[in-house]
């Protein structure tokens, strides 16, 4: 686990685009926390590792059908580049887990984590098979590469590494840290397009507040999300 003063937690990205990172993560709190130590980022050129002159990296589908695959042999040497760097290796792809908070926090108490970005159709199952390739998808629609997620990714892991953000409390609230979708905030002015502030909020009661914030969490968890409002309900029982 990274913190202040420590290794930092360390992403290694893979791609046939490399100048895409940090992209967004170069901005705001991400860069900040790259630029205090606290994560770190090696990003490689998957093309490096193509061996014939023409430095290709994909081929036409054994079995016929559009598109194209990518190498194993190249996406492997690419990998054993980094056989020196922490964490699992995942294979961002639309047939993978479901990335979701939980796997956020696991991957952001490791020390660090390898994200391999497809291009065209994916890679050659033999690598996936060879390397044990973790699959994991940003959800059930299909980008034109892994790039986006690995983006997603990777700043959900940083905001929960230590010392990345303020107050510690900013994440205990959070939408799915209690399997709950968070509560609505209000701030100023009291009074906007005719329509006030929650009273409870200006009454200075925590323990009020609280417990408001508890079951607008509920009732907003409920109307939108079935599936984790029948999950909630399960382990509370
Ligand atoms: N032929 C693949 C399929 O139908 O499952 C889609 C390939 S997609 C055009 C190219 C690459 O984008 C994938 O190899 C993967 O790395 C990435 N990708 C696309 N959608 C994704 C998603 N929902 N989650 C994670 N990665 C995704």
């Amino acid at each position: 686990m990274s913190a202040e003063g420590s290794t930092p937690w360390q992403a290694t990205v893979l791609s046939l685009f490399p100048e895409m990172f940090p992209g967004p993560l170069g901005h705001s709190i991400a860069d900040k926390a790259r630029k205090s130590g606290l994560w770190s980022l090696k990003s490689l050129d998957i093309r490096d590792f193509a061996r014939d002159k023409h430095r290709s990296v994909d081929e036409t589908p054994f079995g016929g059908g559009s598109g194209m695959v990518m190498r194993p042999n190249v996406v492997d040497a690419a990998l054993a580049s980094v056989d020196d760097m922490p964490g699992r290796r995942i294979y961002l792809s639309p047939r993978g887990a479901r990335f979701d908070q939980a796997m956020a926090r696991e991957l952001a108490a490791e020390p660090g984590v390898v994200l391999l970005c497809g291009r065209y159709e994916g890679l050659d199952q033999r690598v996936i098979d060879a390397r044990g390739l973790e699959e994991v998808s940003l959800g059930d629609f299909v980008l034109s590469g892994g790039e986006i997620p690995a983006l997603a990714l990777l700043d959900a892991c940083i905001r929960l590494l230590p010392g990345v953000l303020g107050a510690a409390e900013t994440l205990d609230e959070e939408s799915f840290e209690e399997g709950l979708l968070e509560y609505p905030h209000y701030t100023q002015p009291r009074e906007w397009n005719g329509v006030s502030v929650p009273e409870i909020l200006l009454s200075g009661h925590h323990a009020r507040i609280r417990s408001w914030r508890r079951e607008q969490s509920e009732e907003i968890t409920r109307q939108r999300r079935p599936d984790l409002w029948a999950r909630y309900r399960g382990s509370e029982e």
